[in-house]
């Protein structure tokens, strides 16, 4: 290729900077790298910056603020993370990028006790990362003092937002008096993100990096195999598999998409219909419900769907095959959009796989093949998701009112009750999901003896079951997605 590589050298860091990158074994700035190091007054602008997880926004914002200070001392940079492990992820890369500049990092997250951290920051650490929580906390105890602290990165605005650290955050900015840039580093820029960039940001300079990635590389498609008859029930196990904050559940009819729907709801799912019967006012109804939810499904037809155009759906669904592989792409086309990645879920029968496997032969559709999830396989997702929340109530810091309830209820004798009752109220209050495998393999079962019996008739008829054999035996269970 003609086109040089750009090379950290090729920018204006101290020296002894670029060794640290180099002696990292960092070469090539990675897109938003380049993009922020190019500006040439990054220090006296604020920043929007978007781009996806991964991208390496973390040295984005480092580098030109570590090169901006000298030694030791004060704290002068402070970057905000929505959880613990993101905060702690972040100071590691500063830890290596900064102790040979002579700069230390204090990790003020929540969930660990504060002593220690108390005394990083009494030893003098100028870069200082941490979990909104926490960062009050110091604030209040004043133990990190504001006054000096130049440099304020919002890092995964938008998940701090999802959080609801909204007023943690702007508790924080009001304190932050002598403040000279305040940077917002977000994989998508949705509307309560840009309230706060209105409020609190001036005049930021935006760097969008998402337009560079296609979007079809941002979704990643599955498909699971089942029987139509069960459809429904398959649908409600990868529901609660998945657990998408936004879907759009795609069905072939009118009557389909009103009786999914209404299943859903009746289940215990935020769902809305949308489909042509429905008058104006009723559709927008729908669609109003599922955009300013935090969470929801909506069960649509390809009409209904045309030019909707709502954002953060996370998940398509599509219940069955459409008629052609045009619809699917536009189907799936409404997540993964603006950079966000996407999943495109879609719920085959045996007859259905086989087409599908001839469709994207013609097409290079990446697509994983899953069986359906078994209740077994959710309910051992829910018990990982019910620690995860712990492990993110504890870092919020968020039940500090009821510490002294707390401690009463574990010196009672029923303790370990009360605790199982908590956590009954925090698990999902609708469907359990169903139990289908053992039911699924009988079936496959029955299906392979068949296959035997009429092998010797000539061709043998087209049997239903084949693709659903080889599509539930596929590889290994699917990924749950809360599972990080
Ligand atoms: P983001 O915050 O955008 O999700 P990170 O800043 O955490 O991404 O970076 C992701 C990973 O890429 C990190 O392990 C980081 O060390 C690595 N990385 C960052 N920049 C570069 C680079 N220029 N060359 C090679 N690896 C890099
Ligand atoms: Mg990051």
């Amino acid at each position: 290729m003609s086109i040089k590589e750009v090379r950290f050298s090729d920018y204006d860091l101290k020296s002894r900077l670029q060794e640290t990158i180099a002696a990292r074994g960092f070469e090539t700035p990675t897109p938003v790298q380049q993009a922020v190091l190019g500006l040439d007054d990054v220090l006296s602008t604020d920043l929007v910056v978007q781009a996806k997880t991964g991208s390496g926004k973390t040295l984005a914002f480092s580098l030109p603020l570590i090169n901006d200070l000298v030694g030791g001392g004060a704290p002068r940079v402070l970057v905000l993370a929505p959880t613990r492990e993101l905060a702690q992820q972040t100071a590691g890369e500063m830890e290596w990028l900064g102790r040979p500049q002579g700069m230390a990092v204090a990790t003020l997250v929540g969930g660990v006790s504060i002593g220690p951290q108390i005394s990083q920051l009494r030893r003098g650490a100028s870069l200082v990362v941490g979990t909104p929580g926490r960062v009050i906390d110091h604030l209040e105890r004043g133990t990190l003092n504001p006054d000096t602290i130049e440099s304020l990165v919002l890092d995964e605005g938008d998940h701090m937002l999802d959080l609801g650290f909204r007023d943690e955050l702007e508790a924080i900015l009001k304190r932050m008096t002598n403040i000279k840039r305040t940077w917002l580093f977000s994989a998508t820029v949705p509307d309560s993100v840009r309230y706060l960039i209105r409020r609190y940001l001036k005049d930021p300079r935006r760097l969008t990096l998402s337009a560079d990635e296609t979007a079809n590389d941002d979704i990643s498609h599955k498909v699971f195999v089942c029987p139509s008859r069960r459809r429904y029930e398959a649908l409600v196990n990868v529901l609660l598999w998945e657990r998408p904050e936004r879907a759009i559940v795609f069905c072939a009819t009118k009557v389909e998409t009103a009786d999914v729907a209404l299943r859903l709801a009746q289940a215990g799912f935020a769902a809305q219909p949308i489909h042509g019967d429905m008058g104006q006012r009723e559709r927008n109804h729908a669609l109003e419900m599922f955009r300013s939810s935090s969470t929801g499904i909506l069960v649509a037809t390809d009409v209904a769907a045309r030019g909707l155009d709502v954002t953060g759906v996370t998940h398509v669904i599509q219940l069955g095959l459409p008629s052609n592989l045009e619809a699917y792409v536009h189907r799936s086309g409404r997540t993964g959009r603006a950079g966000n990645s996407g999943i495109n879920v879609t719920l085959l029968s045996p007859v259905e796989a086989r087409k599908m496997k001839g469709l994207i032969r013609s097409f290079s559709l990446r697509i994983t093949w899953f069986p359906v999830p078994d209740r077994k396989d959710l309910e051992q997702l829910e018990q990982l998701r019910l620690t995860e929340e712990l492990d993110k109530l504890a870092a919020m810091a968020e039940g500090a009112d009821y510490r002294e309830t707390a401690q009463a209820i574990l010196a009672r004798e029923d303790a370990l009750d009360v605790t199982a009752g908590l956590l009954a109220r925090l698990a999902f209050q609708g469907a359990r999901g169903y139990a289908l495998k053992a039911e699924l393999e009988a079936e496959q079962e029955r299906a392979q003896r068949d296959r035997g019996r009429r092998s010797d008739s000539r061709g043998g008829r087209r049997n239903e079951y084949r693709d659903r054999s080889r599509g539930y035996a596929a590889s290994g269970r699917p990924r749950p997605r809360g599972a990080r």
